[in-house]
């Protein structure tokens, strides 16, 4: 079966040198927050173009800590899509806001910079944007808008670690950003990992008081921190992976330049690239008139096609149960079209070609 997405393969192909990196770290016996953490909070913080860098626990939590940080918390609220990973909208639940969904843009799938104004009220503090599959959102746009209406804006980048906007690195626009490092992200642990960017000292502080029980100084909490710390052992896989990430990148871009060229002529609608940026093709998201039929006749030929995401998340039990309706015209109609082809750095293109042959043997 080709996978969607394959982080064995992945590890295999770096094994020699994260075996040895997690012995190095076995053998030490400094198991959280020691230096292989600070060093890549330094190397991917760089890689980003960013000044600070904090590892935590996961993307959730980094976007958790990133809204603490800047105080934002009951009574307030936060705007971002609802076709995203759940954990978007979770962690401004946690953070103690008010998810406010804005509708997408049906070419990039990403927040729709047309309807930005209107979700926009007293109580709104921040915007978490989502650079969904890899692609940049409008970041241009939606950063003027932020600054006109005095919001934070938090990136979500945890489907797009590398990807570019206008020539910079998505992570560098916001006040802060947050990155996913589960293992099947385009920088992938060997477990959870998270981190969040920031160029203000004082919010770099606060996240990694937030991150360890609130404290400044051992054994004296100045905030409600909590414990979302990163360990070693997957901060030494991730300094072994991050060396690879843009040649990883690299074959993300060619499987999808075989996808787009064999099935140009295909009745599916192919992924589109914004102009003056690079998309990093986490994942290769086609939109299918017949996906259901489309995804099983995959199945039979051994190719797993996945959803992402199958249910927005405002039409989801416990958010819809707990949050305003809201009418996301475009999100609700893609969710029901849009299929992820298998791509991950490791994907030969046999394979790829194998994904093509059964889609036009459908089609
Ligand atoms: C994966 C992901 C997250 C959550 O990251 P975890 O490390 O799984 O907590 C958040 N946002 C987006 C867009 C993601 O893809």
């Amino acid at each position: 079966m080709i996978q969607c997405a394959n982080p064995l393969e992945q590890y295999n192909s770096y094994k020699q040198e994260i075996d040895q990196a997690i012995s190095k770290v076995l053998n030490k016996g400094n198991y959280i927050l020691g230096e292989e953490v600070s060093k890549l909070e330094e190397e991917f913080s760089r890689f980003i173009g960013v000044k600070h860098g904090i590892g935590v626990g996961s993307g959730t939590e980094a976007l958790h800590i990133a809204l603490k940080a800047c105080g934002i918390g009951s009574g307030d609220e936060v705007i971002t899509v609802s076709n995203t990973a759940v954990a978007t909208a979770t962690s401004i639940i946690l953070s103690g806001a008010q998810p406010v969904f804005v509708d997408i843009e049906s070419d990039f799938f990403s927040m729709d910079i047309n309807k930005l104004n209107a979700a926009i009220t007293r109580k709104t503090k921040a915007i978490i944007l989502v650079h969904l599959y890899g692609c940049p959102a409008e970041v241009e746009t939606i950063l003027k808008i932020a600054k006109e209406n005095n919001l934070v804006l938090i990136e979500d980048c945890a489907q797009a670690h590398g990807a570019t906007y206008k020539g910079k690195r998505v992570g560098s626009f916001g006040d802060l950003s947050c990155f996913s490092f589960y293992p099947t992200k385009n920088l992938g642990a060997l477990g959870d990992a998270g981190m969040v960017l920031t160029e203000d000292f004082k919010l770099a502080e606060e996240c990694s008081q937030l991150r360890e029980y609130g404290w400044k100084e051992r054994d004296s909490s100045s905030s409600l921190g909590w414990n979302s710390r990163l360990d070693e052992i997957q901060a030494a896989v991730l300094r072994v992976k991050l060396k690879y990430l843009d040649s990883d990148n690299k074959r993300r871009i060619n499987i999808s330049n075989i996808y787009k060229d064999k099935l140009k002529n295909s009745a599916l609608i192919l992924p589109k690239e914004r102009y003056d940026t690079s998309h990093v093709y986490h994942l290769f998201v086609v939109i299918s008139d017949d996906r259901e039929m489309l995804k099983r006749h995959l199945q039979e030929d051994g190719v797993f096609a996945n959803i992402h995401y199958p249910v927005p998340i405002h039409l989801q039990p416990f958010y819809k149960s707990l949050l305003p309706k809201t009418d996301l015209k475009i999100t609700e109609l893609l969710a029901n079209k849009i299929l992820s082809l298998p791509i991950y750095p490791e994907l030969k293109e046999i394979e790829a070609e194998r994904v093509v042959n059964s889609i036009i043997n459908f089609s």
